[in-house]
Formats: C-alpha cells, structure tokens, sequence
C-alpha cells in the first residue's frame, strides 16, 4: 500500500497521459512507469556503449505496410533511443471508417523499450474530410492514457519534393490555424497536457495567426516541426534566428524539431535550398547554431521518415547525426533526448 502511494504521488506530477485517473489508474499507472523504465534504460545502454542515443519526436509510416521487427532491428543497428513512430491514416483506412490507428499500441506490446505512444498523423483525408471525427478519437486516445503526443496535424504543407517527384501536386493543404480545428487541438493540448506537432510552412503571413494562437493557449504544447525550413525565401522575410528567439522567450511551452534536409537538399518547385540552417555541407550557419546553442531544451531530434520513405532510416539517421555532431557537446545530448524526454515526462532524464 505504502509503496503504491508512493507510485501514485510520483506519477501525478507527470503530464495527463501518463497520470492516471479513475478506474484504469493502478493499471495505466503501472504500465507507464514500465514504459518509463524501459525508456531510461535503452538510453543509458546506449550512451554507456559510448554512443549517443537520441528520441526521434516525429516520424511517420503507412502501418499497414510496416515491418515493425526489420524496423525495430534497424533503430538497434542505429542506435537510435526511442520514436515516436505515428500512423498516417490511408485513403483505404479511412474509407473504411478508421479514425484512430493503434499501431502504438502494436508497437509498445512488442517492443516496450523503444516507442513512444503517439496519435495519428492529422493529414488529408482524415484531418481535412472528417475532423471531428478524427479528433474525437485522437481525443478519447489521449484521455484514456493510450497516447503520449499528438500529430503531426497540417495546418500549412506545401507538396512535399517526393511527392512533386511523383506529380502529386494535390497536397498543397491549407487549415487555418486559428480557425475551428486550430482552436480545438490547442484546446486539446492545453486541457490534457501533452504536446502537439504542427506542420506550418513558413510565411509572412502565417506568423501572426500562430502567434495569435500561442497567446490564447500559453498551456497548450506545441511543436512547431522542420526548423528553418524556409520553402519560398521570398515569402519568409520575417522568419530569422532572432525571430525564433523572440518566440522562445515569449512562448515557454513551444518547441521546434530538427527534422530538416542537408545543405544540398533542393526544394523542387522553387529551386531553392530549403533547409536554411546549413552555411555549408556539414556546417550549421553560426547564427542557427548559436540559437540552438543558446536554448537547446526548447529543440528536439526528430527524423521525419515517412510511409514513402521509411526504408531510408540509415541515411536518415546519418544526417540527422551529422547536425547533431556540429553542435557543441552538452548541446548535442539535450537536443537528442534530454528535451523530450522534459516535454514527455515533466521532469529531467538523469
Ligand atoms: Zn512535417
């Protein structure tokens, strides 16, 4: 009884999703303290082999075609710590009436030490054809303790470059973000305490809304994903080191991922090299670098695979180590687990 008290009393100064409540509470507390351990000790088997482990916040696949044991064998060649590996909703899923995608809990069942518990991906059809739906069930997932982070919802998303590659020129998807669906994700994050990742090009003109919705919401969790991933320059004048610092000093609970491209990687509809961090091949311009230097709690590791690219993890995972690696060293550690780990569990990773 005592050290069931003692359970209880740690677990509630943790986010909702991993703060039990009801009748489920013993149960849902207990797995999540297992989860946590496992977590804690797959980062310090890592880090004790002399490598650096990270938690990928933000990738994505097509669950219906993923091979979880060659992808979890892939993440153990790797190195990589934990992910949050959410499932898109397909054109098929979602015509049969799928609304919430319980890979997460395939995942977990399987191999407990290595993902963490996410929602769906908030993207077309489901997000744009049945919203309510949609994040009524993202909503009862999140209240029953299944998840432990939402999205990534698209409010703004230009058609990614595969999908230029392949003319798929129809995802050029717009939800405003202080409209309807805007204010119910943030009220969502908000009332249950765990975060959210935005996709949300960067313009001009889509600043003032976000900022607009970040002051209404200030407990809402946001993750605003692909740092500097400026598509159009020319419609990003506002976007700079020092603007995101503004943001970071005014908004305590927003945060940015670093899932961007290399220095060469080309944008294919304006011809231009969209992941502004890089001055070079490898070297992360002094101004970005000294940002993330500066706040690195406020960043998070993050590999944005994809169903249609999830069998690029090792060069995905060699970039994403090469950013990592050209940030100083007490940098690199918060920016690969630490700050998630913050964002997840509401305390530091020690
Ligand atoms: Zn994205």
């Amino acid at each position: 009884m005592h050290t069931r008290r003692r359970v209880i009393k740690t677990l509630c100064t943790l986010p909702l999703w991993a703060c039990a409540a009801g009748n489920a509470f013993a149960q849902d507390a207990d797995r999540t303290a297992r989860l946590k351990g496992g977590y804690a000790q797959r980062l310090k088997k890592i880090l004790a082999a002399g490598r650096l482990p990270y938690i990928d916040i933000e990738s994505s696949c097509n669950s219906t075609r993923l091979d979880i044991d060659a992808f979890a064998r892939n993440m153990e060649r790797l190195d990589i710590g934990l992910m949050a590996l959410s499932a898109d909703i397909g054109d098929g899923q979602f015509d049969r009436g799928v609304r919430f995608d319980n890979l997460s809990e395939r995942l977990t069942a399987r191999y407990p030490d290595r993902f963490i518990p996410v929602g769906n991906g908030g993207q077309p059809p489901a997000l744009t054809n049945a919203p309510d739906e949609f994040l009524d069930a993202q909503d009862a997932a999140a209240r029953s303790r299944q998840i432990a982070l939402l999205g990534e919802f698209e409010f703004r998303h230009y058609p990614s470059p595969r999908q230029v590659r392949r003319g798929e020129l129809q995802r050029d998807g717009a939800i405003p973000i202080d409209g309807p669906i805007g204010h119910r994700v943030f009220g969502m994050s908000a009332r249950l305490g765990i975060a959210f990742q935005i996709h949300y090009e960067i313009e001009d003109a889509l600043l003032v809304p976000l900022e607009q919705m970040l002051t209404q919401y200030p407990q809402a969790k946001v993750i605003w994903c692909h740092l500097a991933q400026i598509r159009y320059i020319e419609r990003a004048a506002r976007y700079t080191p020092q603007y995101v610092e503004g943001l970071i000093n005014r908004f305590p609970n927003l945060y940015f991922d670093t899932a961007f491209g290399g220095y060469n990687s080309i944008y294919p509809i304006s011809n231009q090299r969209h992941a502004r961090v890089w001055a070079a091949p490898g070297t992360l311009a002094p101004a970005w670098r000294d940002l993330i230097a500066a706040y690195p709690k406020r960043f998070l590791s993050a590999l944005d695979l994809g169903g249609d690219r999830i069998d690029q993890i090792v060069e995905y995972d060699r970039d994403h180590r090469i950013f990592l690696s050209s940030l100083p060293s007490e940098a690199q550690h918060q920016v690969a687990y630490r700050s998630a780990w913050s964002l997840l569990f509401n305390e530091e990773f020690t």
